[in-house]
């Protein structure tokens, strides 16, 4: 059982599995909640407590992909919208163990995972704010998730770690929000 959780979308496809098949039309959700991990890092970005904020798809492997490449455009524009300079980088997830690169290898192979990047610390190692993760059958699986047709569904997230879009506004536009572009303000509704 997770008490700490490390990520938001992991506790809805245990509450999914108790409510039957999936419909044809797929689910969507809209979750956050503080996330957990046991990052060793001194930088302000590497939080061991962080915000995270999911949408989620549950459907066939086409809806969950489509899901994915809508929320890297979608993301990007939010970026835009923030004033942000962002890049989109093929990512891997942190995996322990022997199997460690191979996984890591894999994902990025199979470009399962990209991160939206924006530069808060430094440009040469610029911060992963946004994460859009297609994570095929793993979730369905694990979790006996089916469609009407008995067929495993495939899930999808894009992840929004909110201090660390919070720090990049404040790394692009200063601490002072008087002095921030009007277009930025008005986005944030501020
Ligand atoms: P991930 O599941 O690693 O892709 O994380 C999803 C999003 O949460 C990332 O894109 C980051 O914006 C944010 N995030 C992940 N780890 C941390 C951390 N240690 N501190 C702050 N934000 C984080
Ligand atoms: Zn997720």
């Amino acid at each position: 059982d997770l008490v700490l959780t490390p990520a938001a979308c992991y506790h809805i496809y245990p509450l999914v599995a108790t409510r039957g098949r999936i419909p044809a039309t797929g689910l969507l959700f809209d979750v956050a909640c503080d996330c957990f991990r046991h990052e060793p890092s001194q930088n302000v970005d590497r939080l061991q407590s962080f915000r995270m904020r999911e949408y989620v798809c549950l459907g066939s492997p086409q809806q969950a992909s489509d899901f994915r490449d809508g929320w890297i455009k979608r993301g990007q524009e939010i970026a835009d919208r923030l004033g942000l300079k962002h890049s989109i980088a093929p990512a891997s997830d942190p995996f322990f163990g022997r199997a460690a690169k191979l996984m890591a290898d894999s994902q990025i192979e199979q470009a399962l995972k990209f991160e939206l990047l924006v530069a808060v610390r430094s440009h040469e190692q610029p911060t992963a704010c946004m994460s859009f993760n297609c994570h095929r059958d793993h979730f369905g699986t694990k979790w006996k998730l089916r469609d009407k047709a008995g067929d495993v569904i495939h899930t999808a997230c894009a992840a929004f770690g909110m201090d660390r879009l919070a720090l990049a506004i404040f790394a692009a536009h200063g601490t002072d929000i008087r002095s921030w572009p009007q277009s930025v303000r008005e986005a944030l509704l501020i």
